[in-house]
């Protein structure tokens, strides 16, 4: 029986652990491992921030992740040999047949001077959370939604938080007194598609919230409430709201399996360049956004692959970077992209709605995936 051992029990090592538990049961055995106690889905962060939720209250805890053939080791990764796929963690050692590399992407506050200190943040759990005590406190000024870095999470996230900021408050009579703006270094919203980012600029225009392009943020300096641009520049603020730099997992980038910052694989099927050992998820350098679906989605295709090899075969379905992501747009609708980044010769993306229909859709993803890994 082959070892799998998965390193990362997000979006995609849960969806590739329930694959092979599903379709190997009896050719694969497979270790999952994750430092966290439970998974939180990315847009859970905007009910901590908006909704009042608790960070218990959207938590689905690994020890509910019961698959036949699957064993789920909470430890922290140390060290990755991608060439023996010896793996170290806090409290073992791992040796596998297949190594699975589905780790994500994590924050580099300190890439931005002052931002730790001086800014919000609800890219991570207790950043929502403080977020939302901060924002109880402000009553009026200029908020500025900064961009820090490329590649983020969720491309729409930043533009989801200004509309949210918006309805938050215009629901507490204050929407006269805040001016909010977002600020990127990205030419438009959505670069890969003009009709989409147009959409996101009209939502934003309606309400009032301006989307300033082209801005390289570089640091915060809280005693003068100013954002400094890399040209010399420097914007005031209020409140500063910013998505944090990404970057690979420190563990990753000392294994060498990182090239650039981010893990190099076969586009068709996540291989990287060391036998047996895929990449998959917000880790890969993949030319596409880092987000839930498509991580949930390469993990299918790795799962297929991997049959595939089992069988002496070759993959059928290659990888397409496709998938839908939701947009929340405030007033309980909800738009969704509709995205392809590498199955034709350029990047697809086109956005239906928004509508109160697709909110129950975004719900019903999000109860369908609780259901499929926790069984609840
Ligand atoms: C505000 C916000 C909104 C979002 N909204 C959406 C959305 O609407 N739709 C969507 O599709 N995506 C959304 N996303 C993006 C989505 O959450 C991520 O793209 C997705 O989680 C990536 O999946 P992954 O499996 O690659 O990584 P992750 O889900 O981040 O999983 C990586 C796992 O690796 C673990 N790990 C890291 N280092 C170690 C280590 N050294 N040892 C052990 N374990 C380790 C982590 O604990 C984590 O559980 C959103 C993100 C944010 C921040």
């Amino acid at each position: 029986m082959k070892h799998v051992v998965i390193l990362g029990a997000g979006f995609a090592g849960l969806e590739l652990a329930t694959r092979l538990s599903e379709s190997l049961p009896d050719e694969v055995r497979t270790t999952l491992i994750d430092k966290k106690d439970g998974f939180t889905f990315g847009f859970s962060k905007l009910d901590i921030l908006f909704g009042g939720k608790e960070p218990e209250d959207v938590r689905l805890h690994y020890a509910e992740f019961a698959k036949a053939g699957v064993e789920f080791r909470r430890e922290q990764v140390t060290s990755i040999d991608p060439v023996t796929r010896h793996v170290t963690t806090d409290a073992a050692t791992y040796d596998a047949d297949i190594l699975v590399v589905a780790l994500g992407a994590d924050y580099d506050f300190a890439a931005t001077p002052g931002f730790a200190d001086g800014g919000v943040e609800y890219y991570s759990v207790p950043g929502a959370r403080r977020m939302r005590d901060a924002l109880s406190e402000f009553d009026s000024g200029k908020i500025v939604v900064g961009i820090l870095g490329h590649p983020f999470k969720c491309p729409p996230a930043p533009f989801e938080g200004a509309l949210l900021l918006h309805d938050h408050f215009v629901e507490r009579g204050r929407r006269d007194a805040v001016e909010i703006t977002v600020a990127g270094p990205m030419a438009a919203p959505v670069p890969i598609t003009h009709d989409v980012s147009q959409r996101i600029l009209d939502a934003l225009t309606e309400r009032g919230i301006e989307y300033v392009p082209n801005q390289h943020l570089v640091a915060l300096d809280p005693d003068a409430n100013e954002v400094q641009l890399a040209d010399g520049g420097s914007t005031p603020y209020d409140l500063f709201v910013g998505v944090p730099v990404h970057r690979a997992p420190e563990v990753v980038e000392r294994s060498g399996l990182s090239v650039d910052g981010w893990v190099p694989v076969e586009k068709t099927n996540l291989a990287t360049r060391f036998p047996d050992v895929y990449a998959v998820g917000d880790i890969t350098a993949l030319p596409m956004a880092k987000a839930g679906v498509f991580a949930e989605a390469a993990a299918g295709v790795v799962a297929e692959d991997i049959a595939a090899r089992l069988r002496g075969d070759e993959l059928e379905q290659p990888y397409e970077g496709a998938g839908t992501c939701y947009l929340e747009f405030g007033g309980g609708k909800v738009g969704m992209v509709e995205a392809n980044f590498l199955g034709g010769p350029k990047p697809t993306a086109r956005l239906v709605g928004p509508s109160r229909e697709l909110a129950a859709d975004k719900a019903a993803f999000a109860s369908s995936r609780r259901a499929r890994w926790f069984g609840s």
